[in-house]
């Protein structure tokens, strides 16, 4: 399986493909895969003929303070990992050439990034908009698959695939979730045992959302409350950053429950920073 590590290598690489016909799907990552990704990956591949993998732990999209340094890393795991769920090709581009001395052109997605994740996170969203572009223009895919996991992110980069006119079919695979219902993280690997107990408090919380609106609960702030609940009852240390209810395509905040609403939640379980999504209806 190639291993291309420059920008001009993955461009030529890709020209060539397209010159004979081939579709070519792209599955952007930050590594230490799991079967998220590895779902991804089977997507991409039924629906084009090639597909490229990247690896790239964006220090863009990282505040200081945030764990861009201690972010887990396994390149020779992601490689076996990639050719075992199908994958073709793999990009691994080196910091220093995606981002040169002198680096100055963002690419920004506006109302989209003010919410969930963008206000808590200030300058998150600039920095995975920035990286995304800069991958469509090398890789030039015709398919893109993103997880829902990153609810926020898969509409912004929606968004931005729209908006700049790329030519690329979109797609957004559900979330894969361990055998318990913890959504599959990278992130995961920070938990200690105990702290792996209490980050189910997401997915219970998740659950009860559903199962309220299942019985026609539709004030979202009895969801909430139930919901916080949940969370400090199974991890009593958690610290949320928000709970949100929000209309699936456009991210506007909701009060009832109707139409396509998806509830996310953002929670520091023993100081690890974990999201969750689920749609209720
Ligand atoms: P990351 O490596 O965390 O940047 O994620 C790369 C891609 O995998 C993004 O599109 C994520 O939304 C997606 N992803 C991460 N975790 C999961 C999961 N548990 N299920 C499905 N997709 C996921």
């Amino acid at each position: 399986m190639p291993v291309v590590r420059s920008i001009a290598k993955m461009q030529h690489l890709s020209r060539r493909l397209t010159a004979q016909g081939k579709r070519i799907g792209l599955v952007p990552t930050m590594g230490y895969l799991h079967g998220g990704h590895l779902a991804l990956i089977r997507r991409a591949k039924r629906n084009a003929d090639v597909v490229v993998t990247t690896i790239f732990v964006n220090p863009k999209q990282f505040a200081p303070g945030e764990d861009f340094e201690r972010y887990p890393r396994d390149e020779r795991g992601d490689l076996r990992k990639i050719a075992g769920a199908g994958g073709d090709i793999v990009f691994i581009p080196r910091a220093e050439e995606m981002y040169p001395d002198g680096f100055q052109t963002y690419v920004g997605v506006e109302q989209l990034t003010n919410v969930l994740e963008g206000s808590v996170r200030p300058g998150h969203f600039k920095g995975v908009t920035t990286v995304v572009a800069k991958l469509f223009n090398i890789v030039r895919p015709d398919v893109v698959v993103f997880g829902m996991k990153d609810f926020q992110q898969a509409v912004v980069l929606r968004r931005m695939t729209r908006d700049l006119g790329y030519p690329i079919r979109y797609m957004v695979a559900p979330t894969v979730r361990e055998r318990d219902g913890l959504a599959m993280s990278s992130r995961n690997a920070y938990l200690n045992p105990v702290a792996r107990r209490e980050a189910l408090c997401l997915y219970y919380a998740l659950r009860t959302a559903k199962a309220m609106v299942r019985t026609r609960v539709m004030d979202v702030h009895k969801i909430e409350r139930e919901m916080r609940g949940v969370i400090l009852s199974t991890c009593p240390t958690a610290k949320i950053d928000y709970i949100a209810f929000t209309d699936l395509s456009t991210l506007t905040p909701r009060r009832k429950i109707a139409g396509d609403v998806v509830a996310s939640l953002a929670v520091r379980v023993h100081g690890v920073r974990l999201i969750d999504n689920m749609r209720l209806a």
